[in-house]
């Protein structure tokens, strides 16, 4: 129940309007912490309720105990990596803030610089990109010695592209009183905790566990494939026969998502595609037909798919296996929110399939197996498998599926498939609270393919 936060009762009034009735396990750990006035920083991932795991906690104060003059000041800013994840984010700025005096504005690139800003003058909280940000800050247009909270999300994105020196700035900007919430998807590298070491004071440190995130309404499949050309028919017949709203299909390169595409467009099917070299024309375009429905599916690669949130998501396809078990987690995290049903589909080749079953052994479940009789091909997963009859999880493997990265396995054992084959919750879902110095170690990814993103 979110009465159990301190909250402020127009927040509460909000909460309920818009039916959220449980704290998801970001929203029991951060709001509290925040409300207390630390500097957070916390893992989490999209899709887990982070959003409002800050927004909450944000306006609760702004608003004060309510016995304060409404004042119209900058008094907190939200930095995101994307234009989208910003718009995404003042929606949900402007929902949770909808019983209350408290004015929102975007700060993006590609939009009129004089109508910024004169909107600066007007928003108690802004929420905006790095880049344009430090635009108006040159120009003398932002004025940040009023802001009281300080919100980075998807940090370790912005880091990616490249907007540390940005963020530092801005952050240099504000009063030095202000408090500072930092969210990040993964743990990052030496970069992130950088940042961390020169943006936050003496901060708590937050851990949600990305399995823990998993929605228990996803089955989880495998199909095997002898080759691209057989998965591509085997994407056709999956999107001609399955029961879905909405599908995405995940690909490791943009070469491949393009070619897909243009497979899929050549047999009609209403489709976009989405990776690093669409402009953010394309990618807004895709994410709104999709919402709206005129597209039921979309070809993806990681980058270009992080952070879209689009209602109705209930077929993931992984075209490629994803290089680590965050990853995967990522992914399959878009189907079955907020308690619906989802499908999660991987095609396995047999250069996947060691990877397909670390990322078994990393998230303690073995994938169903399945045939499609139309398509079934020669490769049906290592042999020795077949011949022993083993599980795939016990079979030694090389590759860290949490990281990606090579490493002598020694983990146990998948276990034993579930009935549904559901992705089962750990026991608690209790976010991990890491002590102050807690971060963790880094990480290190495989090396990219060429093209990859
Ligand atoms: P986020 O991870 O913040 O992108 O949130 C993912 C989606 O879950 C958004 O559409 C939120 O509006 C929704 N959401 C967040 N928290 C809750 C909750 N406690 N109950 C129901 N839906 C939620």
């Amino acid at each position: 129940m979110f009465s159990q936060f301190a909250l402020h009762e127009r927040l509460l009034k909000a909460v309920a309007e818009l039916k959220f009735v449980e704290p998801t396990p970001v929203q029991v750990a951060a709001i509290p912490a925040a409300l207390q006035g630390n500097d957070l920083r916390v893992i989490a991932q999209t899709g887990s309720g982070k959003t409002a795991a800050f927004v909450l906690p944000m306006l609760s104060r702004l608003l004060g105990d309510g016995g304060s003059q409404p004042r119209v000041c900058l008094r907190a800013m939200i930095l995101l990596p994307t234009r989208e994840l910003a718009q995404q984010t003042l929606k949900e700025v402007e929902r949770f803030a909808q019983f209350t005096f408290l004015k929102a504005g975007l700060i993006t690139g590609g939009e009129d610089f004089k109508q910024q800003a004169a909107m600066l003058r007007r928003v108690d909280i802004l929420i905006g990109t790095p880049g344009r940000l430090i635009e108006h800050a040159n120009a003398g247009n932002l004025l940040l010695d009023e802001v009281e909270v300080l919100v980075l999300d998807e940090a370790d994105r912005m880091l990616d592209m490249g907007f540390a020196e940005d963020v530092e700035r801005l952050a240099g900007l504000c009063n030095g009183e202000h408090q500072t919430l930092l969210f990040s998807a993964t743990s990052g590298g030496a970069g992130l905790r950088e940042m961390v070491s020169k943006v936050l004071k003496d901060p708590t440190h937050l851990q949600l566990n990305s399995v823990s995130q998993l929605n228990e309404g996803t089955r989880q499949q495998i199909i095997t494939a002898d080759h691209n050309y057989h998965k591509e028919l085997l994407v056709d017949w999956l999107l001609a026969n399955e029961t879905y709203d909405k599908a995405i299909i995940f690909t490791n390169t943009r070469v491949q998502a393009d070619r897909l595409y243009g497979k899929l467009v050549a047999r009609d099917y209403k489709a976009f595609v989405l990776h690093g070299e669409k402009d953010q024309k394309d990618r807004k375009l895709a994410i709104d037909r999709l919402r709206q429905g005129a597209v039921k599916i979309l070809v993806a690669t990681d980058v270009a798919a992080r952070g879209l949130d689009v209602d109705g998501l209930d077929l993931v396809i992984n075209f490629d296996m994803p290089r680590s078990g965050d990853e995967y987690v990522h992914r399959i995290g878009r189907t079955g929110r907020a308690g619906g049903e989802g499908l999660a589909i991987s095609l396995i080749c047999h250069n996947d399939w060691n990877l397909m079953s670390s990322i078994e052994r990393y998230l303690k479940q073995r994938f169903e197996r399945r045939n499609i009789k139309e398509h079934k091909g020669l490769y049906q997963g290592p042999k020795n498998l077949k011949a022993s009859g083993k599980a795939a999880g016990t079979k030694k493997k090389k590759t860290d599926a949490k990281t990606g990265k090579k490493a002598a396995a020694k983990k146990p054992a998948a276990k034993s498939p579930s009935k549904r084959n559901t992705i089962n919750k750990p026991k608690s879902d209790a976010p991990v609270l890491v002590s102050k110095d807690g971060l963790a170690p880094l990480k290190r990814r495989k090396p990219a393919e060429p093209g990859a993103e």
